[in-house]
Formats: C-alpha cells, structure tokens, sequence
C-alpha cells in the first residue's frame, strides 16, 4: 500500500528501520531476559533527534507531529516492542506538558525532554484505580505556594527511569472526577519514591514502577492547566497517545510476520517449503490484509490529529483497539508458522507474543475502547 509519505516522514521510517535493525535487533533478547532499562538504545534514538517528534519547534523539537511519532514508533516495535515503549511512553508523559503547559512550565521541561537528555511518564493508575480512573486516592492538598501529594501510583511505564512524571491527584475529592488535577513531579523531589518493580509477561525491556508520594511537596507552579481539569488532561492525552500505542501494536505485529513468512520459506516438511502449503498460505494472507487495515487506520487517525481535529476519541480508540487485537491474532498464528519451535525462547517469536499482550491492555483495556467507541456511535446516531 502505498500512503503517500512526504520525503520527511520517509526519512523517519528509513532511519528508525535502520536504527531498529542496526541497534534493536540484536540486543532485544538481551534485554527481554535481563529486564535491565535499554538506555544505550535511548541514546542511538535520543542522539537521533526523535524524541523531538512530538515537541513543539520553539521548545527544541520537530514539531508535533502524531504520524511521525507513529512510524518512528511502528518501526523500533518491529524489532522490540519493549524497548519501543520506553520511547512511546516517554511522548504518553510529555502530551500533557505540550497540550496543558504554560509558557513557563513548556520552557523549563521540553528542551531536555525534546533531545531525550530526561524522559518522562505519566501517571494516573493506582491499586484500586485501573479502567475506573475517577477512584484514583492519591491526594494533592494546596498549602500556601505549593501542593503536597500523598498516595501511590503503580504500574507507571519508564517509573524510576524517567526524570518528569505527569500525576493525576485529586485536589477535591467531593468533586469526584471534576476534583482531579495535574501535575508535574521531577524525580529527586523529597517525598517522592519509587516502589518494587514489575516482573512482566512481556515488553520486559521498559520499567514499570510504583510511584509513592510521601507528604512531597511539589511548588504551585507545577499545576497543569487549572485544578479540576485532571481528567480532562487525562483524555486529550489518551486521544493524542493512543494511535501510538496502535503504531506499537502495529510494528510488533509486522516485525512477527517478517519472522513467520522467513521461517515458511525455509522450514521444509513433506519435501517441501511450508510456505507451499495453502493453509500457511492461508494465514499470511489474513495476516498481511489485517495489518495493512491497522496501518490504514492508524495512519488516517493520525493524519486527523496533525491536521488539527481534537474531536478523536471515537477514532483514536479505534485504531489502538483494532491494532492491538490485530497484533495478538497475528503474533499467535506466526508462532503456530514456527510449530513447536515458535515455542521455544531459543527463537525470537514467541516474545512478539508476550510483547502483543500488553497493547490491549494498557491505556484503556480493549473493553474501554469498545465503551468509548459504542458511547461515540450511539451518540452520533441520537444527532
Ligand atoms: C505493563 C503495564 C504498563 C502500564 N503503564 C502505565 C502507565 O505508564 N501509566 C498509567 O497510569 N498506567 C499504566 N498502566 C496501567 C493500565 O493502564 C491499567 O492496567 C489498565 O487501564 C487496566 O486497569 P487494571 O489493570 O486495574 O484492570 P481493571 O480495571 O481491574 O480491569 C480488569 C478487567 O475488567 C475489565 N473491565 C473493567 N471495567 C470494565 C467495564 N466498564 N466494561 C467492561 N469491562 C471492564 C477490563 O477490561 C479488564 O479486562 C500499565 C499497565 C501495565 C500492565
């Protein structure tokens, strides 16, 4: 299919390929097993400007381009799904800074988060709080020139390895979801810690940390937007960075599918190639039309996006919905390609599998999606 790139948006998806197949590839294994953060790889990718993709020019990056940040994402996700979220994660932190920042607070933090000298996270889910946000307990209590945050964040992607955390924290709680509000915490803040982290199924590459605030008290001025809009930052965030999350999806189902059609032509059974049998045939060919549906989707959503739509929830969860539903179907049937072979760790496949996993899960389960989306549609249909 051919979407009709720019010749900037080319040189983002060569030079993301390149650093993918050059820097990714050969150490995703090492750093599936170790779990250790990737940061050589942060440097291949920070030293080639892309975390500059979705920050604004007058604050040191390329300007916000969502499809950019998409293709650079699809193609580092190719080789590794885990080391690709510690970069997409980073952009998930620093959308609330770039839609909700004053011109002070976008000075102070997106230069270095722009060069990937810092990354950032965010952080909105706690322990009683995951598809019902609006139940998060951590509080921000405002005492004179600043607020003090206590509670716990946990599951936070890049927590512990990033320098600035975007937090929601309720500032009224008799306001239910109109009590919450923003924040941007920088790590070494007293009261600020981080709990154990996490054992994980798949994308081992990338930290997932607790957050624990502890009487930390943080300057007014870190406030995001005005107190009360904690939700609604949390929204237009989750629109900006789902098609993302769907680029992610979408590069790990590719990256299984290079893999499986590679091994179809090699592996010979009954005398021939496997890839000769029509119910191998059969698979690629749903797998191949079924990833060029997700990348037409992800690409037509984030167009909207760069094109200045902001009414992109219906949209936006559609895409992260449909890709990673496409990157689970088709991770497990390149493994089935690979046989009992798929199984084995000593191949690369079975971690596309693990790594697949988590794209319906976080940032809104695909049951959240599906609310979101019906919710859209049954109110078009009222008009
Ligand atoms: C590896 C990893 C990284 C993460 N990174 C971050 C991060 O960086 N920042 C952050 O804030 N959070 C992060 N999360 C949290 C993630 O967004 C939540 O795990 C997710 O939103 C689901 O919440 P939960 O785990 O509490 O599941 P629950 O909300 O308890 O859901 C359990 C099940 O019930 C279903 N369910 C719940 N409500 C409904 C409903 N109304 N209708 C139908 N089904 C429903 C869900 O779909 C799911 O299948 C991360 C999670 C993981 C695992």
């Amino acid at each position: 299919m051919d979407y009709l790139l720019t010749d900037e948006q080319k040189m983002i998806q060569e030079l993301t390929r390149k650093i993918a197949e050059e820097k990714i590839r050969p150490v995703a294994a090492k750093y599936d097993q170790s779990e250790e953060f990737p940061w050589e790889v942060i440097k291949v990718i920070a030293d080639s400007d892309l975390f500059g993709l979705f920050i604004p020019e007058q604050y040191g990056g390329m300007g916000v381009n969502v499809l950019n940040l998409c293709l650079a994402t699809e193609e580092l996700s190719r080789a590794c799904g885990g080391i690709a979220v510690c970069y997409a994660a980073s952009a998930l932190g620093t959308f609330p800074i770039v839609l909700f920042g004053n011109e002070e607070q976008k000075k102070k933090y997106l230069p270095d988060l722009a060069k990937g000298k810092k990354l950032a996270a965010f952080g909105i889910t706690e322990p009683e709080a995951g598809s019902d946000a609006s139940a998060i307990k951590t509080t921000a209590r405002k005492d004179g020139n600043h607020y003090i945050l206590n509670g716990l964040k946990h599951f936070i992607t890049n927590g512990g390895d990033a320098e600035v955390y975007t937090v929601i924290a309720m500032t009224d709680k008799t306001k239910g979801a109109r009590g919450g509000s923003a924040f941007i915490v920088e790590k070494g803040t007293p009261g600020f810690t981080f709990g154990k982290k996490e054992d994980k199924f798949g994308i081992r590459a990338s930290s997932t940390r607790e957050l624990i605030f502890t009487d930390c008290k943080i300057p007014k001025e870190n406030l995001l937007s005005r107190e009360g809009t904690g939700f609604i930052v949390t929204m237009k965030t989750f629109d900006m960075s789902r098609p993302g999350v769907a680029a992610q999806a979408l590069g790990i189902a590719q990256g299984a599918l290079d893999l499986a059609v590679k091994y179809a032509k090699e592996r010979r059974q009954f005398g021939k190639a496997i890839s000769s049998f029509q119910g191998i045939q059969w698979m690629i060919a749903d797998m191949a039309t079924e990833i060029e549906a997700a990348r037409s989707l992800i690409y037509a959503v984030a167009r909207m996006v760069d094109a200045g739509r902001t009414d992109i929830s219906k949209e936006s969860a559609m895409a992260k919905m449909y890709a990673s539903d496409v990157a689970m179907k088709v991770s497990t049937d390149a493994l089935q390609i690979f046989g009992g072979y798929g199984y084995m760790r000593d191949y690369p496949i079975e971690k596309y599998m693990r790594d697949a996993k988590i794209t319906q899960i976080y940032e809104g389960t695909n049951q959240i999606q599906r609310n979101i989306i019906a919710l859209e549609v049954i109110k078009e249909t009222a008009k």
